[in-house]
Order: structure tokens, then sequence, then C-alpha cells
């Protein structure tokens, strides 16, 4: 008996960074046969030969997988474009430099690139994270030069690095945002392409919301924002938890059994970062501005100080536990990735406060499971150790930035023969206080008391 399959399509993946090679390697799993493409001779180099080029849980088995079933392969060249029922564009939108608004010179140009290669039929799908507009805009340059195909679709990616393969193969939500919404006849036609897409999720149950171009594009930048905003929130709360000598976590505890409020991302700490949050939320209020809403977003600028604010805290408090000075002091930090199980240092948190105590003449000796060589080339002016225990040896202080696990469950006892003082600074809420203390060691943590 023939078991009823997925009907495999051939499709393009334009752009192969965190989200782009991560998608590529889970469409190639559901069935598709897929082409990931990037201007990256290194990055397409270590593809091609099944490695990842930065670290994601499963992405190394998956690559090894599905290319060994020859449905995923990678090239540098456009041209191989041709011929794919469905074109993804995930290449990156960074903060222009010295302005909030988004970059959007890549995704320009991978379009550009890509429309020689259109054919008949053929569907063009957004994936990156846009100011809202730039669907209508890429649509109308694809019909003039392109008039044959099925035009552009836009279906933002909510993946989480660190989780990457499992949100992108098992996916919370759908959203396609198609050319004037669901009724019209060209957001049919592409509706039904990306039905085909994700046949595999959508047979599960996944909810698909379809909407026009500019909904989906706003989408996406309303979650993160709301995001970034419960981060904020939480970690102000903890800013006045220091005033008064109150318990952040547990307050985070209370508020969130209510489940109006719940408890996820109610994490006071060290705050957010990595590549997305921090310039999605800029290029958010800069398009607001230019789209005379200028006012609207407004809250968001407090979301973004309140979050630097606690990377500068962090350093002062690593100088108030080092008497007042941290010149000449060793500081071990524990974690340079934005966060856990990811080896992305863009505007981490960890890093920056590194990169800060160094300034202030700190002898700054970091450590970090996956990040290490990323962070090596970003700030190449202070020490790297490949261990814990390497990083921590002789440190006046200790600064704990990133939760990884092996620092959450990590024990007083492996480290205390180590340092020079017993002082450990918890950016995270991440260790166990009592547990710290009751091995001698001077235990704070942003938003938690004194002692
Ligand atoms: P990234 O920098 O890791 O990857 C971007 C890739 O695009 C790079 O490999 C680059 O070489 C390539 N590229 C640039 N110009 C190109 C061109 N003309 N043709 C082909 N390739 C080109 O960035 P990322 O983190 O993967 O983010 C990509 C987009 O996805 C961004 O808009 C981001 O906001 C969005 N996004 C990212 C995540 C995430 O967790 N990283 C999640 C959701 C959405």
């Amino acid at each position: 008996v023939r078991v009823a399959t997925v009907r495999s399509m051939r499709m393009t993946v334009i752009g192969c960074g965190y989200l782009g090679a991560v998608h590529a390697a889970c469409m190639a799993e559901l069935g598709h046969e897929v082409i990931g493409i990037d201007v990256d001779p290194e990055k397409i180099a270590a593809l091609q030969a099944a490695r990842a080029p930065f670290y994601e849980p499963g992405l190394p088995e998956l690559l090894e997988r599905t290319m060994a079933t020859g449905r995923l392969r990678f090239t540098t060249d456009i041209a191989e474009a041709a011929g794919s029922a469905v074109h993804f564009v995930c290449v990156g939108t960074p903060q222009k430099k010295g302005e909030f608004a988004a970059d959007m010179k890549y995704v320009d140009a991978a379009v550009d690139a890509l429309i020689p290669h259109l054919g008949a039929g053929e569907l063009v799908v957004g994936k990156s994270t846009v100011p809202v507009g730039t669907a209508a805009r890429l649509a109308s340059r694809i019909a003039d030069r392109a008039p044959d195909t099925e035009g552009l679709a836009w279906n933002p990616e909510f993946l989480r690095e660190g989780h990457a393969v499992e949100d992108t193969l098992t996916p919370d939500r759908l959203v396609y945002g198609v050319d004037g919404g669901a009724d019209t006849a060209e957001g049919k036609r592409a509706k039904a392409l990306l039905d085909e897409v994700y046949a595999t999720p959508l047979k599960r149950g996944t909810p698909l919301i379809v909407t026009d171009y500019q909904t989906a594009e706003l989408v996406k930048v309303a979650a993160n924002s709301f995001l970034a905003t419960k981060i904020s929130f939480i970690n102000a709360m903890a800013e006045l938890c220091e005033k008064v000598n109150a318990d952040i976590t547990q307050l985070a505890d209370a508020i969130g059994h209510d489940d109006r409020i719940g408890r996820k991302f109610l994490n006071a700490g060290l705050g957010f970062g990595g590549g997305c949050l921090p310039k999605d939320i800029r290029a958010f209020m800069a398009r607001a501005g230019e789209l005379g809403a200028d006012q609207t977003l407004t809250f968001l600028r407090e979301v973004d100080s309140i979050n630097m604010r606690r990377r500068i805290r962090m350093v002062d408090l690593a100088r108030e536990v080092c008497d007042g000075s941290l010149i000449g002091r060793r500081v071990a930090v524990l974690g340079a990735a934005f966060k856990p199980l990811s080896d992305d240092i863009r505007d981490s948190p960890a890093l920056n406060v590194a990169a800060q105590i160094r300034l202030q003449g700190g002898d700054v000796v970091l450590t970090d499971p996956a990040a290490l060589d990323n962070a090596r080339k970003a700030v190449p002016d202070i020490s790297y150790a490949e261990t814990v225990e390497d990083a921590v040896r002789g440190a006046d202080v200790v600064l704990l930035l990133t939760e990884w696990k092996e620092y959450r469950d990590l024990e007083p006892a492996t480290i205390s023969g180590l340092v020079k003082n017993k002082r450990i600074l918890d950016g995270r809420n991440a260790l166990d206080p009592a547990r710290w203390r009751a091995a001698g060691w001077t235990y704070r943590a942003l938003g938690r008391p004194r002692a």
C-alpha cells in the first residue's frame, strides 16, 4: 500500500545564516528539494561539506541526514535558483550604522539578483524581518521586471536561536502575507503554494493566519516588541527591587501565576540582545516615524533604555563588590553568547559588559561553551579561556552573564579553591543564592536582596 506523502517541491533559500541555513535544512527534512544560496563563499563551503557554519543544536545532524538524501545542496550561484517553484528570501536586515532604521540593501540586492532567473508561476517569499511597506515595494519591482511570475508573499519567521530546528519543523503558528489579502485571486494562488510548502505542519494542525502584506510585516515586529517590553518590564521592577532590597524572582513567580500575565519571559537579569530584538524595536520606531506616527512607539525607546541600563548596573555592581575600582581586578566572565544554546554574539549583553569592565581597567578572562571564536574576533583585547576552571583561576569576582546549563549547574565547591575572592555576580538569576552563601561566597544578583 502506498502511503500518501507530501508532494515534493523544488525551492530556493537565499541567505544561509541563522535563519536561512536552518530553513533550508528543515524544508529538505519535510521532503522538499532545496537549494541554499549565499554570497559568502566560506559559509557555502562549510554547508557543502554538511558542516553547520554556526552553533545550533540539531542542525549538524539534520544537514548530514538531508544532504545524504540528495534533496539539499548549497551554492553561491544565484542562477541555480532558476526553476524553483518557491524562492525564500532569508538575508539579513541589520540596523543601519548611525541610525535606528533597518538596512535594506541585502534584501534589495537579493531580490534584484533573483529577478532575472524567475520563471512563470514561481513565487518569491520573504522571510526576513522588514519595515512595513517593504513587501508592497518589492512586489511592484517583481511585477515590473518579471511579470509572468506568481509575485511575492511575506511569511515572517518566529524561530528562536537555540531551538531553531524544532521551531521551524513544528512552528507554533504560520503567517502568510499575500497580495491584497486572502480573498484576492493572487492571494489564493500564493496561499496554495505556501500550503504545499508547509503541508506537513499544516496537517498537524498548526494555526495559519493569512493576511495582507502590511499585517504580516507588522505581526513580526509587534511580536518582538511585545517580548522586548515584557523583559524590560520585569527589569524595571528589578531596578525597584534593588532600591528596597526586594526579590525580583519571587515577584515574577507571584505575578506570573496570573495567566493573563504568564511566567514566561519574566526572568529578570541582564536583558535582551542578539541579532533581532534590539534592532527590530529600533527599526520599528524608525518606521513609525516615517509613517508620521512618531508618538506611537515612544515607549519602545524606554524599553530600549531600561534594557541598556541593566548592562551598566552589572558593571557598577562588579565595581562595587571590588571595593570601588576595577583597575587591575581579575574578572572572570561566564558567557559571551547573547543567550544559551547559541554562538551568536550580535549585541550580546554579556560581551558588552565584559568590554565595559575592560575599559574600566579590569583584567577580564571570559569563557563560553560555543561563542569563544566569535567573541575573540569581536573583542580581541580581553583574555579567553576554554574552561570555567581556567577562567576563574585567581579571580577577584566571577560574573555569570549567559545562563548556559553548565553555568546554572555550577557547584560552589568546583571553583571555591580556584578563585582569589569568593564573590559571584549572577547576571541571569540562574543560581541558588542560599547555596553559594552557605559555601562562603558573596552572592549578588540583579534585582535580588543583598544578603
Ligand atoms: P545572518 O546574518 O545570520 O544571515 C544572513 C545571510 O544572508 C548571511 O549569510 C549573508 O551572507 C547572506 N546574504 C547577504 N546578502 C545576500 C545576497 N544578496 N544573496 C544571498 N545571500 C546574502 O542573519 P539571520 O540571523 O539569519 O537573519 C536573517 C533575517 O531573518 C533577518 O531579517 C532577521 O531579522 C530575521 N530573523 C532572524 C531570526 C534569528 O533568530 N536569527 C529569527 C527570525 C527572523
